[in-house]
């Protein structure tokens, strides 16, 4: 059977405008994906008022007030990729403090930070104990670390990889979930 020839034009045409539609959403799916991969450390000027109560919210809250990435870290106990743009700031940044992104408690400071060459923040101690909270894994193959006023999880602790810091201590932290204040600027009174 021979179709006439506007068929294939038309079937060409159609197949043309597939491939475009296909082209554009990969590209879009591309652009999503390195927003949400490639975005910097929140960064802030002023060290943000500390929270006096547990911070609790919705779901819908925490995701409006929260990122793609964020959430996915924070909320749903992500992981960052590591040695990623996150990973990269962190390394240069100089002295400051290190609050949470979902309630602003403040977390860690680089007075405690150090070199683990593991591919995320590592600090050997809190700069606040009582915000950060430990939880051994059911099957105690790992300990959890979260946030103990809005209960966003940060990432891990390790303890005795032999590390020459005071604690031997390693917070393995995801660098998104923290947002970093320079030292320079002055704590409210
Ligand atoms: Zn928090």
């Amino acid at each position: 059977m021979r179709l006439p020839l506007y068929y294939y034009a038309n079937t060409m045409k159609t197949s043309f405008r597939i491939l475009l539609l296909a082209l554009a959403g990969v590209a879009t799916a591309t652009f999503v994906i390195q927003a949400q991969t490639q975005q910097p450390m929140a960064t802030a000027d002023q060290a943000p008022e500390q929270p006096q109560k547990p911070v609790t919210k919705t779901d819908a809250e925490w995701r409006k007030q929260l990122t793609a990435e964020q959430y996915r870290i924070a909320r749903e106990s992500g992981t960052e990729r590591p040695n990623g743009e996150v990973y990269q700031t962190f390394k240069k940044q100089g002295g400051g403090t290190y609050y949470c992104i979902g309630c602003n408690a403040e977390l860690f400071s680089s007075k405690v930070k150090f070199d683990s060459h593991c591919g995320w923040p590592s600090f050997y101690d809190p700069s606040n104990a009582k915000n950060v909270k430990a939880i051994q894994d059911p099957d105690g193959s790992r300990t959890e670390v979260r946030c103990a006023v809005c209960d966003a999880h940060l990432g891990h602790v390790f303890t005795g990889e032999g590390f020459n810091t005071p604690t031997d201590k390693r917070y393995c932290i995801n660098g998104t979930i923290l947002k970093f204040v320079p030292a320079e600027v002055k704590k409210p009174d």
